[in-house]
Formats: structure tokens, sequence, C-alpha cells
């Protein structure tokens, strides 16, 4: 595990989406979403993009992020949250979507190499290191195309709680909520419904 950055926002520890450890581009998706207070863009700058990618060791420290790459970034996390909807949908997406997942795993693709440790051996992909910011988004296409490929897509979910746009993992069946945090304010709402129900009822 990473050492928590104290100086990043308190929400990037408190809401751990199941799915999001193990896939880089469902917490790509996730970097868009709503909480009571409003709408939350954990990329709405460039620097904020950097550290994101950074934080995710999809790019090195030193290399920089302009801002045509951040809006490519931006670009791809849109088409991706567009294929996993069609996906839930059970329907293609539009060839729009497809065609800019499809440019970013083109643009720097990682080289296939054979690895071999004391271990045994192991497949070890090299990112492009000519391309650093395209390599980046390159693996976060193809980590999307193994996740939608993937014998974990059918886990693929949408958060059932109003006004939340987080994707997860279904970790079991009846899963519905991204977060207990989700959870718990659906259930709140629920009750809260229910005795104002009851009071209308009483002919308060
Ligand atoms: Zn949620």
């Amino acid at each position: 595990m990473r050492p928590v950055d104290h100086e990043a926002p308190v929400y990037l520890y408190q809401l751990a989406v199941p799915g999001e450890d193990r896939y880089p581009s469902l917490a790509l998706v996730n970097t868009r979403f709503t909480l009571s207070h409003g709408a939350v863009d954990l990329l709405d700058d460039t620097e904020a993009a950097h550290l994101w990618l950074v934080r995710h060791e999809l790019l090195p420290d030193r290399v920089a992020l302009n801002g045509r790459q951040s809006g490519r970034l931006l670009a791809l996390r849109e088409a991706l949250r567009t294929l996993f909807e069609a996906y839930g949908d059970g329907r293609p997406p539009p060839a729009e979507s497809l065609a800019t997942v499809n440019s970013a795993l083109a643009a720097a693709p990682s080289t296939p190499r054979l690895a071999w440790t004391a271990d045994g051996p192991r497949r070890a992909d090299e990112p492009d290191t000519g391309n650093p910011a395209a390599a980046a988004l390159s693996l976060l296409a193809e980590d999307a195309t193994d996740l939608l490929t993937g014998p974990e897509a059918d886990q693929l979910t949408a958060c059932a709680a109003q006004g939340c746009t987080r994707w997860f993992l279904r970790s079991h069946g009846a899963r519905r909520w991204c977060t207990t945090k989700c959870g718990n304010r659906v259930r709140a709402a629920r009750a809260y419904a229910a005795k104002r129900g009851r009071a209308g009822e009483s002919g308060e």
C-alpha cells in the first residue's frame, strides 16, 4: 500500500469503490461524480490530471502534461463512461466513443516483452517511453479493453443511488451501491420518505 498523502483531498481515501484498485480505467471514469454538495471533478485542471496519472503510476512525476494531453484524458474518460453505459444497457456504443478508445490504444501501444526472473517467465509489457502521456492513455484504454472483454465484465455496475454516477465491480449479485456511504444514503432517504408517508396518512 502506498502511504497516505495528507495533501490529497480527503474523499480520495474515504470512498473505496470496488474494482478501482485493479482497474485504473474504472477509477478514471469515477473521477467525475456527485456528492451531496454538488458535482466533483478530480481532473478539473491540467495539474490535477497530471497528479492523478502520477498517483496511478501511469506517468512519471517528472513528465509534464500539457493542456491538449489533459483534454485527451478527459475525452477518453467520457468515451469510457459511454462504453460502460452501453455495456450496462446491453447495446453497442456510439461509433465515436469506440473510435476515441481505439485511437488511444493505437497512439502509443506497449511493446510485449517476455521477462524471466527467478520466479520464472512472465509477460511484462513495456510502455512507450518516447511518448509518455500518450502511453498513459494507451494503458488506460488497454485496461478498459481487458475489463470489458474479461471475466469480470458482467460485474460492471452503475451505482443505483440517485445522483451517484460512479461505476463499480459487484462482488456479489445483490450489491447495488458503489460504497456503504451510498447505501446508507439511500436507506436514510427511504426511511425519511416512509416516515413522511405515515405522517401524511395520519392526516397531520
Ligand atoms: Zn454510489
